[in-house]
This record gives structure tokens, sequence and C-alpha cells, in this order.
């Protein structure tokens, strides 16, 4: 069996499964958000009566990240939903925006975009959330309101996002149906050259296949070029999994996944125990493909979808309007570490917006220091507008005052993971998703670039 079913066979109960098979299985984590999350509670509600409770309290994590830092009242309403039903259901893992638990959530837009408005249990966006507070165990099933919930799979999870049907049903009995997928093979030799990210692995292997070219797959990643991936890494391949279609992406179980397990379930208090799946000899893929690391180039994905690839190098006639580092596929520290590296000292010369996933990062990059300057400065000495206000943000367009959204037709070139047309706001924008290296390059001349030819 593949990792894929491995993990799925165990959670059902059986010793052997089939791509095809429909079983039933067991939910470990049940994740949900501001946005989905009072849509869920409201299915759970209807479905199994006011008065349920859920399944298992310590195994639903609540968090909000999506349209936090915005004035739409609806939008502060949802997070007050979820902190009445938390208290409701007494529910331990909320992250909530606000410390005071009978509090109501609301936006001081007097403040402006970019200083900290949260309290100290935010964990900003849910798929960087999970794995900083310890809810990603390796050989488990974690079930999300959320596509990019495939990025767990980095820990060598099964990972996937449902519908608010699917997880209030989960939510009420920690079931669900599913059907198990294939599994795609992507085998990775050799590492990556200096201005190649692991977002150009996954921009590559996606524009192989095409946006819809791992429908309802699993896509292992596996092989020697994972050794000298990040987890970081790992966890940008694994969250745009759903960017083919994939039903989730998985990575091998290694000492770095266990390394950065056991340091966040002991941080965090949370279960410490796990028990990952390894590689089978008899393996079955409806795919294989090797990805060269060495061969890699800084690679884009041009308007309107993930699957338009093409190299940096060729996209130098693409005058840019807007740059956008931020999300949980390029929010992380190592993203703006290679942001930053390419544009100290220099200036950018188009609206540049930086916005980190968590806000551990905000706290990361204020005090890592590079020479006199922490990195935060220096990103803001270039010009770089950086919100302390870790989430979602523009990634997905937002109410109006998001910071970022693209509010008219602009051309942008952003460190997120989703481009179809009107996904950063404006429906008649274009979106070009890059690593944070290609995004620094043409910050700086206004136009796609390529970032080696920024290197030091
Ligand atoms: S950062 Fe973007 S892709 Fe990630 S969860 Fe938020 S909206 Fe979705």
């Amino acid at each position: 069996m593949t990792l894929t079913e491995k993990i799925l066979a165990r959670s059902a109960g059986k010793s052997h499964v089939q791509p095809g098979d429909n079983i039933w299985v067991q939910a470990d984590v049940l994740m949900t958000h501001d946005v989905c999350g009072p849509g869920t509670i409201g299915v759970f509600k209807r479905e199994f009566g006011a008065a349920a409770k859920v399944w298992d309290r310590k195994k639903i994590v609540i968090i909000p990240d999506h349209y936090i830092f915005t004035s739409d009242s609806r939008s502060n309403r949802n997070v007050d939903i979820l902190r009445e039903f938390v208290r409701e259901q007494d529910i331990p893992y909320f992250y909530d925006v606000i410390d005071d638990p009978d509090g109501k959530w609301v936006f001081d837009s007097g403040k402006g975009n970019l200083a900290r408005q949260y309290g100290s249990n935010y964990a900003g966006v849910c798929h960087t959330a999970l794995p900083q507070k310890g809810h990603t165990r390796p050989g488990e099933v974690l079930f999300g309101t959320d596509s990019h919930t495939c990025m767990a799979g980095a820990f060598n999870l099964f990972a996937t996002g449902i519908g608010n049907t699917d997880a209030g049903f989960v939510m009420g009995t920690g079931k669900l149906l599913i059907k198990v997928p294939e599994t795609m093979h992507f085998r990775l030799e050799g590492a990556l050259k200096p201005g190649v990210m692991a977002k150009d692995i996954i921009l590559h292997a996606i524009g192989e296949i095409g946006f819809d070219g791992a429908t309802y797959r699993a896509m292992q990643f596996d092989g020697p070029g994972v050794q000298s991936l990040s987890m970081d890494d790992r966890m940008t391949i694994a969250n745009m999994a759903i960017e083919a279609g994939g039903k989730n992406g998985i990575f091998e179980f290694d000492e770095q996944t266990r390394a950065f397990v056991d340091r966040r379930c002991q941080q965090n208090g949370t279960k410490s125990s796990y028990d990952p799946v390894s590689r089978d000899a008899d393996e079955k893929f409806v795919y294989e493909s090797i990805l060269d690391l060495d061969q890699l180039e800084p690679t884009v994905a041009c308007h309107p979808d993930p699957g338009q690839r093409k190299k940096a190098k060729e996209l130098g006639h693409i005058k840019l309007d807007r740059a956008y580092v931020g999300s949980c596929t390029g929010g992380k520290t190592t993203d703006f570490l290679e942001f930053a590296r390419i544009l100290r000292g220099k200036s950018v010369v188009i609206d540049t917006f930086g916005v980190p996933a968590p806000p551990e990062i905000v706290q990361d990059l204020q005090t890592i220091r590079w020479g006199d300057n922490t990195v935060w400065e220096i990103l803001t000495g270039a010009g770089v507008q950086m919100t302390e206000n870790a989430g979602c943000a523009a990634c997905l367009g937002g109410p109006v005052d998001t910071f970022g959204r693209m509010n008219t037709p602009l051309k942008c070139i952003s460190a997120t993971n989703r481009n179809f047309p009107g996904r950063m706001g404006h429906k008649e924008s274009q979106v070009f998703l890059a690593s944070p290296a290609t995004v620094a390059a043409s910050a700086l001349t206004g136009r796609i670039t390529d970032p080696r030819d920024y290197l030091c």
C-alpha cells in the first residue's frame, strides 16, 4: 500500500485497502475557521440537535484566521460565533483573536492595518498554526474545512479539506466516508540550486500535470531530494496539492519530521504519541515522475490558473503593479528570509505587501538581526508594507478593507497558492504565482524577474 492507503486502512480498522474502496475513516483532528466554522456549527446543530455535544472536544481545533482584520461586522460576528460555540462545548483548542472569553471581536480601523491588533492566543493562518501548536501528528487523519488542509501532509498525515456538511457530520460522529484515492508518485532527487525554492518544485509539478491533473488523487513526495528540504519547504509543496486537484499531498516521515513534531507537541502540551507510516515495497502508483531538483529554475504560474507554468526568465516583458508575500504557502519564516535576502539594501519600485502567516513569524522577523538591522527593518527599509496582523489577508481577497486586497484590476506577483480570476480581489486583476525570491526580484524591477539576477 502507499502512504495514503496505509493511513486510511489503519484509520478504518482494515488490514488492506485499495483505490476506489469506500471506507469509514476515523478522524484524529477536525479543524475549522471563521469562514466555515459558523456554517459547520449550523449543520451540526441542525442534524444532531441544539443541545448536542461534539464527538470529542479535544479533537476539534478552531482557528479564526481569514476575515479578521476588517471592519466588516458580519466577519467580526463569525469570530464571536466560534467563541460562543467553544464556550458551550468546552473546546480547549481555540486560538481566539482576543483574550477575553466573554468579549466581542471588533477591528479598530483607526489604528490602521499595520500595528498588531490581536491577543496572546491568536495563532494566525490555520495551516501554519496546526503544526506550530502541536496538532499535526504523523500517521493521523486530519480533516479541515479548508481546501489547503492538505498542507499537513508534510508531516506524514492524511490531511484533506472537506465541506461544511461533511464537517458537521464529523463534528457529531468523528467519522467520514472516504473513497480511497489513487496515488501519484513524485520522486525528488538532487538538491535545489541558489535562487530556487520549494515553491518552484510544486509549480513545476503542477505545470507538468495541469491544474486538474491530480483530481481526487494522493500526491506522494519522497526520494533522496526530500532530505535537503526543510519542514517549511515540505509544507509549501503539500499545501499546493489541491492546486492540481489532489485529495491530499503526503511526505515520508524522517528525523526532521520527528524533531519538529515532538518539539511542538511538547511546547503546547498536546498529545505527543503517534505512529508514522513508512513505504512498502509493493506500492502501486497511477503515475510516476522524477523531479531532478538540480535542474529546476525559478518558475511562475501565470494568470489564470496554477497550471500555467513558465520560467521566470521568460516573463521579463510582463509589467507588474504589485508584489505580495504571505499566506500559508509563502508567509513562513524561511519565505520571508529569502524575500529579505534579495531585497536587502535595495528598494522596491512597486507596491509591495508582506503578511506573516502566524504571529510567531512577526516575532522572528523582529528579532533576527542581519548586521545592525532586524529582518523586519530590512524589509520595511526596502519599502515593503509589513503588517503585524498575521493572517490570510488578501490571499483570498476578503472584504474591501483587507490589507493588500486588489480593489482595481492590477497585475500582481504573489507568493500565495491560487490565482484563479478574482482570487485576490478584483475579478479582472491578474495574479502570477511565484516563490518569495522571485516576488522579491520582481518587486525591485516592476517586471517578472529571475531572482538569480540578484544573488550575492
Ligand atoms: S492563507 Fe490563503 S490559502 Fe492559506 S488558508 Fe488563508 S486564504 Fe486559504
